[in-house]
């Protein structure tokens, strides 16, 4: 993280460069969980203890147009906490918390307030740092809310299901939600009312780990299984938040390095290929218009 505060260089996962999938692949692409817990890392350090000078909206039509009242609620603030839930980041202000979605093409950065805006930058929030913390986001389907309420209780977190880390995530509870469920097992642990977070990526990866084929009826899962895969979930994702991150194509990390993980996964993107452990050609169909990767060996 050296030269992250004197750089001009942008620090956080840039935008430019990183490549579109085609067809039914593209909605891999959106930042998932671990990029979302990179961005929060990245971003503590620079904005908490920080007092928001102003909040500069540039461009309001987001996923959700940003409220014109919304900079004068928060100039002034103190930032106590960057936190997460789900996919949304938690700027805990002193009377009220901001709620910021990176949607599928948004990123942060931490940058000094003067450097020139590039396009696509919709909202920068000022700091008495004399940073600014800017959002990106060529796409807008990213969003920005205010909630003076306790934020567990917005509408946009009301109804989430408990997080992969959770205590309460775990074999006792998977083994619930499964049983009666007749729809595949990789749909069920992306069905973000039941658990948040997992997406493609890492579901597939999730399942070889588990080594439990995608399609399986979700009820058909033994009880081993269930704690396999509860293990697998919480195995990659805590490797890819280690790692900085996977999903963004060229993704560059707080440290200006690429993610790593990509090196790492097993079975995505590896059609066609041979799996490295046993030699078998890695299968991938489509599942719920996302692409399936498995090893026919290793998955049962
Ligand atoms: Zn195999």
């Amino acid at each position: 993280m050296s030269g992250f505060e004197d750089s001009a260089q942008p620090t956080l996962a840039t935008p430019d460069g990183f490549r579109w999938d085609d067809g039914i692949a593209s909605l891999d692409s959106m930042p998932e969980l671990p990029e979302v817990e990179t961005t929060r890392r990245g971003v503590e350090p620079h904005v908490v203890g920080r007092r928001i000078v102003a909040l500069a909206v540039h461009e309001p039509r987001l996923r959700w147009r940003v409220p014109s009242s919304l900079p004068a609620q928060v100039a002034g603030q103190r930032i106590r906490v960057a936190g997460r839930r789900a996919k949304y980041l938690l700027i805990e202000l002193e009377s009220g918390t901001l709620l910021l979605h990176l949607g599928m093409s948004g990123s942060l950065r931490v940058l000094p307030a003067q450097t020139p805006r590039v396009a696509h930058d919709h909202f920068d929030v000022l700091l008495d740092s004399g940073n600014t913390l800017r959002f990106n986001d060529p796409r807008r389907f990213g969003s920005l809310h205010y909630t003076t309420d306790t934020v567990d209780k917005h509408p946009l977190l009301a109804r989430l299901a408990p997080e992969p880390f959770d205590a309460t995530f775990n074999t006792d509870y998977l083994w619930r939600v499964t049983r009666r469920r007749r729809v595949a097992i990789k749909q069920l642990i992306m069905n973000s009312t039941l658990v948040v977070g997992v997406g493609n990526i890492y579901a597939s990866e999730a399942l070889f780990r588990a080594r439990v084929r995608p399609r399986r009826q979700a009820s058909s899962l033994s009880r081993a299984e269930v704690a396999r895969l509860v293990r697998g979930i919480r195995t990659v994702l805590a490797m890819a938040i280690r790692t900085g991150g996977t999903t963004l194509r060229d993704y560059v990390g707080v440290d200006g390095n690429p993610g790593y993980f990509r090196q790492k996964l097993y079975v995505y993107e590896r059609a066609g290929k041979p799996f490295r452990k046993c030699g078998t050609t890695i299968r991938q169909f489509a599942q719920g218009q996302r692409s399936t990767y498995y090893c026919p060996s290793c998955q049962q």
